[in-house]
């Protein structure tokens, strides 16, 4: 190897590896372990004991001590793109209101329909590009970002446009996913059936002509849209060539997660109220489970059952559920902390779903998700002695540096517009 970044003496080098995993050690942590780097790749792992630096002229060399190494987070589930203000149902839900009681009145997602359909794209790449700048500042080096404040072709491309913009122009990776199945809107509210037709027949044959998202998702969810409506949906994308995921049993056991399983998606997200015939099937499918405890917190909803879903053998991937109605929050260190306080979540299991099992979320862990030699260099160093520090101390943010293909990537390069 000829590395020309070299990582070394950090407290905690947290590979996530499981070659490396044991009982005793089930993220494969290498204390006093170094990493090296070579054009963005990761070319060797080991203790710092086992690298003389002198060997390597033409490498950096960082000393890393009293810092621990992650692989870069991966935030499975966000929905950054939305203009408009919903402070007020803050206020309205700490007096009692529901979410869904919200929407009825014409508040949720409705609301910042109206307001995404009324922004102008530039307004709208200003207003997602400062909010995944800010995922990057807690760690976050890919993210899925879902469409679905527009639900009209016009809006909808516009958020596409925005998402496929701030992929070429951000360093981090985005991973995107068409929404226009999040609600139905206004003007079809009558004939729901209508809406779904165009969005089979017109919308998603653009977004895959144009080439405009990866994945396709669905809120499946009484008023939304029905297990046999999500299917129509999910198996036209399919067709067209696009990967599935599905918002399943959020507020009810609808049986989407059933759904999700059948028909192979990579995750089923949310899973609050997800049933044991839906664990069966989505353990048979190969699904991820992607849950989102700061939606759970932020909306005083009970926690998905993660340990049931975990003791099943089903992968399960930690994201912020970023959104301006259920979960306002960028910060998934903050979401790591209230997975392990509210769902029974081990530190290592919390650490794989914001790495490895976040990267299944969004099919990239063949390359992303662990600190393993062949893998890109996204890298998080933190100014922690161990993980359970990250957990531990909470609410705030331990990142110093972060690596995106062995570049390291500073804010300062990216104004505030
Ligand atoms: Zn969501």
């Amino acid at each position: 190897v000829n590395p020309d970044l070299l990582l070394l003496n950090a407290s905690q080098v947290v590979t996530v590896d499981p070659d490396r995993a044991t009982p005793q050690n089930p993220l494969g942590v290498l204390s006093g372990g170094a990493v090296a780097v070579e054009a963005g790749k990761i070319v060797w792992v080991g203790p710092s004991s086992h690298i003389n630096p002198a060997d390597y002229p033409g490498a950096q060399g960082v000393d890393l001590s009293g810092r621990i190494v992650t692989p870069g987070f991966v935030d499975s589930h966000t929905h950054p793109v939305f203009a408009g203000d919903r402070s007020d149902e803050f206020e309205e839900r700490l007096q009692g209101v529901s979410y869904l009681e919200i929407a009825r009145r014409g508040g949720g997602i409705q609301k910042t329909v109206n307001a995404t359909r009324q922004a102008s794209e530039e307004e709208l790449y200003i207003l997602t590009r400062q909010r995944l700048l800010t995922m990057l500042s807690f760690g976050v080096t890919t993210v899925e970002v879902k469409s679905g404040y527009g639900l009209d072709w016009a809006s909808e491309e516009k958020s596409l446009r925005v998402l496929c913009r701030l992929r070429q122009e951000l360093p981090m990776t985005l991973c995107v996913t068409y929404m226009g199945a999040h609600d139905i809107p206004r003007e079809h509210k009558a004939d729901p059936e209508a809406y779904i037709d165009q969005l089979c027949t017109d919308q998603l044959p653009r977004v895959a002509r144009q080439n405009l998202a990866e994945f396709c998702d669905v809120f499946c969810e009484e008023g939304y849209f029905s297990v046999a409506q999500s299917r129509w949906i999910l198996e036209t994308a399919r067709d067209l060539g696009l990967k599935l995921k599905l918002h399943a049993e959020e507020f009810t056991d609808l049986g989407g997660a059933a759904l999700a399983g059948e028909l192979r998606a990579v995750s089923a997200d949310h899973l609050l109220h997800v049933s044991d015939a839906g664990i069966a099937a989505m353990k048979a499918g190969g699904v991820t489970a992607v849950l989102l405890p700061g939606t759970a917190f932020y909306l005083r909803l009970n926690y998905a059952p993660a340990r049931k879903l975990l003791d099943a053998g089903i992968p399960v991937a930690l994201a912020t559920d970023f959104n301006p109605g259920s979960c306002m929050s960028e910060n998934l260190q903050l979401v790591m902390t209230l997975a392990c306080l509210n769902m029974g979540m081990t530190p290592a299991e919390v650490l794989q779903g914001v790495t490895f099992n976040g990267a299944r979320a969004v099919d990239l862990h063949h390359d992303r998700g662990t600190i393993a030699v062949g893998k890109r260099a996204d890298l998080n160093i933190f100014r922690a002695c161990s993980y359970n520090e990250l957990l531990y101390h909470f609410g705030i943010n331990h990142l110093e540096r972060t690596l995106i293909a062995g570049q390291p990537v500073s804010l300062h390069d990216f104004k505030v517009l």
